[in-house]
């Protein structure tokens, strides 16, 4: 049935055909399950880099050959695109078979590769999903796998098999959330609400934190973490970034100019770093706001940077070149390296939440943050701890030495007028400072 596993070649490079065999295994027998893993390399980009275009594809070709050796008789490989590689299972023995194979597709991409001068190291990410359920035709198990593909980005975790609840958990909306953005940005169902920075030795604001909200009618507002993952590698993405940023700078431009020096900071998914064209994007919608470049912050996650380290750290030098400061989010939960980190043109470091929360009571967070702190400094990196909820919490990282806070105990994420209202209005600079009246205490 279809294509043997060795037929990975130029004319194999397509979605289409990876739609056209399963269209054709289900029309040679409509009762066929199909398991499809969607399997995406990170690593090729330092692979290239540090042994030429030659090794890349070979580390590629020996990626193949441990995938064509984990397919049976008749199971499909293909390479999709230069770091994408589908495996089709036919018929899968047992529900937990494509998960076995997933698991054994993600050792193989970690094995190194011998090559001339060394070894090659890559990763995979999986993504997950089955025909005739939940995926009814090609093109939705396909969405369903990269949508599954996004939600191990964000989990970390090597594979993901898709589940409706990913959906579910939200909006019945969701369901279509390969929705057209520009569409629903149309609709003006979107907006941004903005989160306070304080400047901890001062109790100061010191900017604002722009996060997207979807306000979709009948449903009610969905918060970012329900929906990004759907879209951050869709072609949605840069419209929606651009709505986020457009609308930031807007605000930014007006807010500064009743409190000075006052910094936005917009969030990138992992998607836009494939986009050639963020760097125009980010340069026009400065120059229409008319804002300075160093009053623009952009924050991307350590995780996305680490899907494509070497590529990201150029696309950071290159706004960091603009003149914009370029900060690295949650961090502590990917796994980058001190010497990435060092030469990483960078300029925050926002310490993930995830430790702040645990440190009044865990040591071990403490040390961690502390540390975090240090090594942000020695490399010249202002460091920011996120997810602050009580005042007990901003006196601790205060005294560790982060230079900006932000979380629920200053304010949580608000709509623009509220946001204006309470921070920046004629009253703002009183009211800031009273709010971190906290900080003034020794
Ligand atoms: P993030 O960039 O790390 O943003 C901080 C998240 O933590 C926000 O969640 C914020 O509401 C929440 N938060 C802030 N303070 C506290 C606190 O004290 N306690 C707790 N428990 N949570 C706090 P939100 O708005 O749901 O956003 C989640 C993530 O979605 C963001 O994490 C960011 O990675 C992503 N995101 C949000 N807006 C955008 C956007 O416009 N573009 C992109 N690409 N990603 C976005
Ligand atoms: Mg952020
Ligand atoms: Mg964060």
């Amino acid at each position: 049935m279809g294509h043997k596993p060795e037929d990975i070649s130029a004319t194999h490079f397509r979605y289409s055909l990876l739609l056209r065999e399963i269209d054709h295994i289900r029309r040679g027998d409509n009762a066929a399950t199909v398991a499809l893993l969607l399997i995406r390399l990170s690593g090729l980009d330092a692979v290239n880099a540090r042994f030429g275009y030659l090794g890349g594809d070979k580390a590629l070709e020996a990626f193949a050959a441990r995938l064509r050796s984990i397919a049976r008789a008749q199971d499909i490989v293909f390479q999709v695109d230069a770091r994408t590689f589908a495996l089709l299972l036919h018929n899968p023995l047992h529900e937990g078979h494509a998960l076995l194979a997933a698991d054994k597709v993600a050792r193989a991409a970690l094995e190194p590769v011998a090559i001339s001068a060394g070894r090659a190291c890559m990763k995979a990410r999986i993504g997950i999903s089955v025909l005739p359920e939940p995926a009814h035709g090609g093109e939705e198990l396909l969405r369903q796998c990269e949508a599954a593909l996004g939600v191990a980005r964000r989990r970390d975790e090597p594979h993901v098999l898709y589940s409706t609840a990913f959906e579910e958990t939200c909006a019945p909306a969701l369901r279509h959330a390969w929705f057209d953005m520009e569409e629903a940005l149309r609709a003006g169902e979107f907006t941004v609400h903005y989160q306070p920075k304080i400047a901890l030795a001062t109790g100061r604001l010191a900017g604002a934190e722009a996060l997207v909200r979807w306000d979709k009618p009948g449903t009610g507002v969905i918060p970012p973490g329900h929906f990004m993952a759907a879209i951050e590698n869709s072609r949605g993405i840069r419209a929606l970034t651009q709505f986020v940023l457009n609308s930031a700078l807007r605000e930014a431009a007006g807010w500064a100019t009743r409190h000075d020096g006052f910094n936005v900071a917009v969030n990138l998914a992992a998607g836009n770093l494939d986009d050639p064209d963020l760097v125009d994007l980010v340069e026009d919608a400065l120059s229409v706001w008319n804002l300075p470049a160093g009053q623009l912050t952009l924050e991307l996650t350590e995780t996305s940077l680490m899907q494509n380290p070497v590529a990201s750290a150029r696309v950071l030098k290159r706004l960091r070149q603009l003149g914009i400061r370029m900060s690295i989010d949650d961090f502590g939960t990917g796994y980058s390296s001190l010497a990435y980190l060092r030469d990483l043109p960078a300029d925050e470091l926002k310490v993930d939440r995830a430790f702040i929360s645990r440190i009044l009571q865990s040591a071990r967070d403490r040390d961690i943050v502390a540390s975090i702190v240090r090594l942000g400094h020695a490399v010249d990196l202002e460091v920011v701890a996120e997810g602050i909820e009580d005042a007990e919490t901003v006196a601790a990282v205060a005294a560790m030495g982060c230079d900006t806070g932000q979380g629920y105990h200053f304010a949580a994420p608000l709509p623009a007028g509220d946001f204006e209202a309470a921070w920046i209005g004629p009253a703002a600079g009183k009211s800031a400072v009273s709010r971190c009246g906290v900080l003034q205490m020794p």
